[in-house]
This record gives C-alpha cells, sequence and structure tokens, in this order.
C-alpha cells in the first residue's frame, strides 16, 4: 500500500524584535483583545477570532486577566529571521522557512515584540496564521511582558512552549505540555556542559543565531516540562522558584533537562491517555506521531479499540497513521494498524461535516489507492487532531 504523509510543518515562536515597520489597521475589537490587519492583507477575522479568542481565555484561565487591551497583529504568512532575535514579516511562505544545521526546517509563523519605546516599535502578538497553540504561546509572552516581569529567555520560551502544546476540545484549549518535536530532536543532540549553560544564558537582547534560539525553545522546554511533572499545575512562579531555589540551578536544571528525555518519561506522560477526561486524551494524544516511534505507535493501535469518543478515535487514529509515514513498518504491524485505523476513517462520526468527510477522504484514498484523493488537504482539515 502506497502511504505518503507529506507532514513536516515545523513551528518555532519567537520574542523578537520586528526589523521593519508595516502599516496595520485594527478591523476588529473584542473583549479584552483587538485584532489589527496588515495594510493591504485581506485575512479572515473569523479564523483568526476562532483562532486567538479560544488562546487568550486558556492564558487568563492559567494566569490571571490581562491588564491592558492586547494588540493581535495578523497577516497570511510567517517571519524571515535575520538571527535569532530579529526578523521581518513576509507574505505566504516566502522565507519563512530556515533550516537549521542538525535539527532541519523550522518555519517561524509568529513572535510577541515587548516594544522598546522607539519610534517605529510596535508591541504586542504577531501571528501569521490563525492557530489556537501559537496563540497561546504569543500571548504567554503578552502576559509576562504586561506583568514586567523579566524572566530568563530559555524559562519563559519553555513555559510558552508547554502552554502552546494542546489540542482544542469543546471550543476550549486544553493544554498538554509534552512537545514531542523537541523531544525528539534533543535526544539525537550532542549537548556538552558548555553548550548548556551558554543556551541558558542567552536573553533577548543579546543578538544570537536563529539556532541556538530553536535550541533554547527546545532545552527551556525540557527542564520547564520537568517542574511541570513536578508542581502539577501551569503556576510558573512556582515552577521559577523551585529552580531559583536549588543549590546548584545550573546543575539541577540539567538533571531536569535529562529526565525529560527519557524514554520513562513518555511512557509515564502517556498513561494520560487513559484520563478520564475526553479533552486530556485528546490532547495527549495530538502530535505524538512527532516523536517516530514504532512503540507509542503499538501503544495508540492497542488503546484504539477501547476508546469510544469519536474526536479522541480520530486523534489515534490519524497520529497512528502518520507514525506510519515516519518509520519503517513491518507487516504484521502495517496489516494490525489498517484493521485498527480503517473503521475510524470509515465510520466515526465527528461534530465537524468538514473533519467528518476528510476522514472519509483518508479512508477512500488508502484502502483504494486512489491517488485522486487528495491526502494532504484531507490532513490539514483534520490538523486539530494531529499537528503540534
Ligand atoms: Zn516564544
Amino acid at each position: 500500500m502506497n502511504l505518503r504523509l507529506p507532514i513536516s510543518l515545523f513551528q518555532v515562536l519567537l520574542l523578537v524584535t520586528l526589523a521593519s515597520c508595516s502599516s496595520w489597521q485594527r478591523t476588529e475589537q473584542y473583549g479584552g483583545w483587538s485584532l489589527y490587519v496588515k495594510s493591504g492583507e485581506t485575512v479572515s477575522n473569523q479564523a483568526f477570532f476562532d483562532a486567538v479568542q479560544p488562546a487568550f481565555e486558556a492564558v487568563e484561565r492559567e494566569l490571571g486577566p490581562f491588564k491592558k487591551t492586547i494588540r493581535v497583529h495578523a497577516w497570511n504568512g510567517g517571519v524571515a529571521m535575520d538571527d535569532g532575535t530579529k526578523g521581518r514579516i513576509t507574505s505566504g511562505d516566502e522565507g519563512t522557512v530556515t533550516e537549521v544545521s542538525g535539527i532541519g526546517p523550522a518555519r517561524v509563523r509568529a513572535f510577541h515584540a515587548r516594544g522598546d519605546g522607539g519610534f517605529f516599535s510596535l508591541s504586542g502578538v504577531f501571528v501569521g496564521t490563525a492557530d489556537e497553540g501559537t496563540a497561546v504561546h504569543e500571548l504567554v509572552h503578552a502576559h509576562l511582558a504586561e506583568d514586567g516581569e523579566r524572566l530568563p529567555l530559555w524559562f519563559e520560551e519553555g513555559f510558552a512552549m508547554v502552554m502552546g502544546d494542546g489540542a482544542m476540545f469543546e471550543n476550549r484549549w486544553v493544554v498538554d505540555g509534552l512537545a514531542c518535536w523537541p523531544w525528539r530532536e534533543l535526544r539525537d543532540l550532542e549537548m556538552d556542559e558548555a553548550k548548556f549553560e551558554n543556551l541558558l544564558s542567552l536573553s533577548s537582547g543579546k543578538v544570537h543565531s536563529v539556532r541556538d534560539n530553536v535550541l533554547v525553545h527546545f532545552v527551556g522546554w525540557a527542564i520547564v516540562f520537568d517542574l511541570y511533572r513536578e508542581v502539577g499545575r501551569l503556576d510558573w512562579r512556582e515552577m521559577l522558584n523551585r529552580h531559583n531555589a536549588a543549590a546548584d540551578p545550573l546543575r539541577e536544571a540539567r538533571i531536569r533537562y535529562e529526565r525529560t528525555l527519557r524514554i520513562e518519561t513518555i511512557e509515564s506522560w502517556l498513561t494520560r491517555l487513559q484520563d478520564p477526561d475526553p479533552g486530556t486524551r485528546l490532547a495527549t494524544v495530538r502530535g505524538t506521531w512527532k516523536l517516530h516511534s514504532h512503540a507509542v505507535q503499538g501503544t495508540l493501535l492497542s488503546m484504539l479499540r477501547d476508546e469510544t469518543h469519536p474526536e479522541v478515535r480520530a486523534s489515534f487514529a490519524v497520529n497512528a497513521l502518520a507514525t506510519a509515514g515516519q518509520v519503517r513498518l513491518g507487516r504484521r504491524r502495517t496489516g494490525w494498524m489498517w484493521r485498527a485505523v480503517f473503521p475510524v476513517l470509515k465510520q466515526t462520526v465527528l461534530a465537524s461535516q468538514e473533519e467528518t468527510s476528510a476522514l472519509r477522504t483518508l479512508y477512500r484514498a488508502y484502502r483504494y489507492g486512489n491517488p485522486e484523493y487528495n491526502t494532504q488537504a484531507a490532513l490539514e482539515q483534520l490538523d486539530r487532531f494531529w499537528e503540534d
């Protein structure tokens, strides 16, 4: 069977300074935030509202209410990076993919700018795509900036990454926190003490490379994820206090970093796939294909047998399928996978008609190998279940 899953959208979200001045028009005012659109651009206000509003609510739920109206700047495109601290807004995909050595392509879609008080300085959230997780990440930066907090860059990015990892369930952003792409990349990376220490010393005011900026996100995520597992709540103050209270914070951060990268950490986190709350199960399974793990796929396929919630079933199936695009499966495993996945693609009825029909498209494409079916478009329609 022909199985090609062209999935490689990697997102990195930055805290950067805007290098060019564009003009922005305020197009909508919502409760607590307003939407600005880049002059000359047409965006769907509705799509951005649908993505930003649940993100705004999630950040307020965890960090408390915003004090001022937040400016959210929207356009369709991304950011071309000059270095790890500066970027330019671009339209479409032009210049947004940066090849990061040893990691692969990273696409920068959004950022937060504090504004330095300079003549052209703008502050607020900038999102080149209408995506909830992206908006959560940037709104975490906005919230911390509003509080006047100057946190270590690794900690701030790490916390924003934990908050921005999750899934939409019943119109609500459910945080998971296990960011599968960084986990896999960091496992393959050589990280000596000097490099680790250097990454933890970086700040947004100190020029550094795009690669280092990506690594600050990843390493910060790994440390904060461990703190989150220990604290059990998304309480960044408590997490940072624990880090600072260690006799040797750097050494302790290293221990946390290594603990996150153990396979046992993944195994224990994935027990959340049995959580009684379907939203938690969905947020946990979403993105697990990025682990590129045969074992994790086996877990998903076994758990699919007992899973009854339609959205969670769809998510199990799509992540198991996407894993198959990344790892070599033997004949027996492939057979098992299709026996588990086909009924989901063929029969599951979701609340959204578009999502249901995307499942059917995948079913016909893979069941009958018909190249006329657009699997890429169907997968994009189902991004709520697999992308993170
Ligand atoms: Zn960030």
